[in-house]
């Protein structure tokens, strides 16, 4: 894709091939771009007018009665810019067609029900952008790292997960899988930075140090995830998020490319213009 603010196509760029190996992935590298952080500054802001532009035009869509939607589905370890997502990228588009949801640790209701069952409930309605905070892929990476389930439990969900999503994309939502990737050394500044700074201490939770002691089996039960869930109808994209201006550019591309993807027009008008138009002028000007 060149038409368009930045000619770099990460739909495709980013998505892991057939050999993938998230243990070979440069985690600090900036693929298709060149510049450094303020320039990415700048193309952000551009990416984030057109993102929005096309957002308005999937918000009518769904007012008039369209299909379409759009799944921002967003995984990472602690620290790796979640939440700066959220901020910087998501925050770029009018709220009212944004639905956001974090998922954490299952509410007692939650764990009554099939693990997809509070996921089928935060679907976003038509026209609208729906953004995952962690999502169903917790149930094959904390759950099969902590052993939450048996094997043969977590076993089955990646063949689960690619048939629900294939049920999700024929319903007319174009799914966004980003992984953002940092190494084990970045994880361990950001953390050490959350320590130093008074202000940084309500983001720091002694749960993420357990999590990081456990940094090879979550690179493994990420692999798995990239290898047996990244399908032709919802593919994932890996994103080296080292650095945080590169990850949010990236993934601002991503969802400019979804909206896109959607070629939606303006809806046409229910009545006859003119003949409002001469309602109109009857009332003065
Ligand atoms: P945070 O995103 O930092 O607010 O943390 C949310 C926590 O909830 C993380 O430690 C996740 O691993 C955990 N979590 C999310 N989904 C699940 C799940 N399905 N089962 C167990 N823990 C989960
Ligand atoms: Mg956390």
């Amino acid at each position: 894709m060149s038409d368009g603010p930045w000619a770099f196509d990460a739909w495709n760029e980013l998505r892991p091939g057939p050999r993938f190996s998230l243990a070979d992935l440069d985690t600090s590298a900036t693929p298709g771009f060149s510049g450094g952080s303020t320039k990415a500054g700048h193309l952000l802001a551009e990416i984030g007018e057109a993102t929005s532009d096309l957002q308005e035009r999937l918000y009518a869509h769904g007012r008039s009665g369209g299909t379409r939607s759009v799944l921002l589905v967003v995984q990472g370890m602690d620290t790796s810019g979640k939440g700066g997502i959220m901020r910087h990228v998501v925050g770029m588009v009018d709220p009212q067609g944004v639905e956001l949801h974090a998922f954490g640790v299952p509410t007692p209701e939650e764990r009554r029900h099939h693990y997809l069952w509070r996921i089928r409930r935060a679907l976003p309605l038509a026209g609208r952008i729906g953004v995952f905070d962690r999502s169903h892929y917790e149930d094959v990476l904390v759950v099969r790292v902590d052993r939450l389930v048996p094997p043969e439990e977590w076993e089955k969900r990646y063949d689960e997960i690619n048939a629900f999503e294939d049920e999700v994309v024929g319903g007319g939502t174009t799914i966004v899988k980003v992984a953002l990737m940092i190494s084990h050394h970045e994880q361990y500044k950001r953390l050490h930075q959350r320590l130093e700074r008074p202000d940084k201490y309500w983001k720091f939770n002694p749960d993420d140090v357990d999590s990081r002691a456990k940094w090879p089996a979550y690179q493994e039960a990420y692999q798995a995830v990239f290898e047996r869930t990244s399908t032709d109808v919802a593919p994932w994209h890996v994103i080296p998020a080292d650095e945080k201006w590169y990850a949010r550019l990236a993934v601002s591309q991503l969802l400019w490319q979804a909206l896109v993807g959607l070629d939606l027009d303006w809806p046409s008008a229910e009545f006859d213009v003119a003949e409002q138009l001469a309602r109109l002028e009857a009332t003065g000007t």
